[in-house]
């Protein structure tokens, strides 16, 4: 059958922010917010966490982090010797803290709870310039964007019943950011210039043009973006969570033929997994270091865990699983995942991250197209929801196992 794409998009969602780029000049990481954590984890804890969650290589650690007896030191500057050291508690005096988020005495409603959903990418008339867009035999486009504000819309309803205080880091489907591609041309032509320097060869013009066209783009919808919508967390909402809305995306078999793919499956991820080049940044190990004495990563696991549970009971999706060392299997619940990915490591509080659904699967895209209608409807001889209403609804049971255990 003639199929055709308005964009060739060959993968999205769980393939976003490949290189958890940070190219936009940032202020210096400052390393005396980690001075609240003196003497709070003992070693054998730190360690631990960090070989578990954020970091599973020496070798990718070792330049930048030394564990010694009674403190560990931590690289400040890249190309420097200079240390910032933080002491270690006694190995039975790491206190136990298991999140306020998953301890509080919440007297089986949400009351109090703030939760900030972020429905991942920007959408509208953004969609094709962010690679998240496709649309076969001139129907409507499915727009990855567009959907998650869908679900983030219908969850906020859901969490706002059981009392949580919720607030979409998005309403529109615009950018949070004011900026705009045309206000990177500057850093566009150096990342360009840069290039043909490493490469040792000058682009033509054509080339070169979509080069700037395409590092301009970026810089705007994924690095500013994101930039924007982590200064809005964490200083205007100041949540306890944020959850981040996302459908994943699989190669196209053949773009030239734009055929659906059978693959519908789905993975959580909490933060970590940070590479040896990731922890060459400042920022990076700064932000790693920061989640792990904050201990973030308990109560992301628990609610991953609680998460990934939810959608293999209410769905049919099938489990992704990473093979690359890009990612770190946490736990042993099927579907929860580590991954450095800027959107996860830069909100200041515990993150999961969702990936269900491949959307250019036969199975999503026939959901897709009947659009988010109440009821359920019969596909296949089975009736389902919308695919809008089950990934709120699978994100709401997750949260209520995890944050109200008491209530299933
Ligand atoms: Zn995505």
């Amino acid at each position: 059958m003639p199929i055709r794409s308005l964009l060739c998009m060959f993968f999205w969602g769980a393939f976003c922010f490949l290189y958890g780029e940070t190219s936009l000049q940032l202020q210096p990481p400052d390393w005396a917010r980690l001075d609240a954590f003196q003497g709070t984890l003992s070693k054998g804890k730190f360690k631990q966490t960090l070989h578990q969650v954020y970091c599973p290589r020496v070798s990718w650690y070792q330049d930048w982090i030394k564990l010694n007896e009674k403190e560990v030191l931590i690289r400040k500057k890249r190309g420097q010797d200079s240390w910032y050291a933080l002491s270690f508690s006694d190995e039975n005096q790491t206190i136990s803290k298991n999140s306020d988020l998953l301890s509080a005495d919440k007297k089986n409603t949400l009351n109090g709870v703030r939760i900030a959903l972020d429905p991942g990418h920007i959408g509208g008339q953004y969609s094709e310039m962010e690679g998240r867009h496709f649309a076969l035999n001139g129907s409507f486009p499915v727009k990855e964007g567009d959907l998650a504000l869908s679900v983030a819309v219908r969850l906020k309803e859901k969490l706002s019943d059981l009392g949580a205080t919720v607030k979409l880091i998005r309403e529109k489907n615009e950018p949070v950011t004011v900026l705009r591609p045309n206000d990177f041309a500057d850093e566009a032509e150096i990342w360009v210039r840069q290039r043909e320097l490493l490469l040792k060869k000058m682009f033509n013009a054509e080339e070169r043009a979509k080069l700037v066209r395409k590092r301009r783009e970026v810089l705007f919808y994924r690095i500013s973006e994101i930039h924007a919508r982590a200064k809005l967390v964490n200083e205007v909402i100041r949540p306890d969570l944020v959850i981040c809305l996302h459908l994943n995306a699989a190669p196209w078999p053949d773009p030239e033929q734009f055929e659906l793919v059978k693959r519908n499956d789905f993975h959580v991820l909490v933060n970590g997994c940070f590479m040896g080049g990731e922890l060459s940044d400042d920022n990076q190990r700064f932000e790693m270091v920061f989640r792990l004495v904050n201990r973030w990563n308990e109560a992301e696991k628990e609610i991953a865990e609680h998460l990934s549970h939810a959608f293999i009971h209410k769905t049919n999706l099938s489990i992704f699983n990473y093979k690359g060392p890009n990612a770190l299997k946490v736990g042993d619940v099927p579907g929860v995942w580590a991954r450095n990915l800027l959107a996860n490591r830069s909100y200041h509080c515990p993150v999961v991250f969702l990936e269900p659904y491949v959307a250019n699967s036969s199975d999503a895209y026939e959901r897709i197209m009947l659009g988010n209608y109440k009821g359920k409807k019969k596909m296949n001889g089975e009736w389902k929801e919308s695919l809008v209403e089950e990934y709120a609804d699978s994100v709401l049971v997750g949260i209520k196992n995890s944050l109200l255990p008491d209530r299933k």
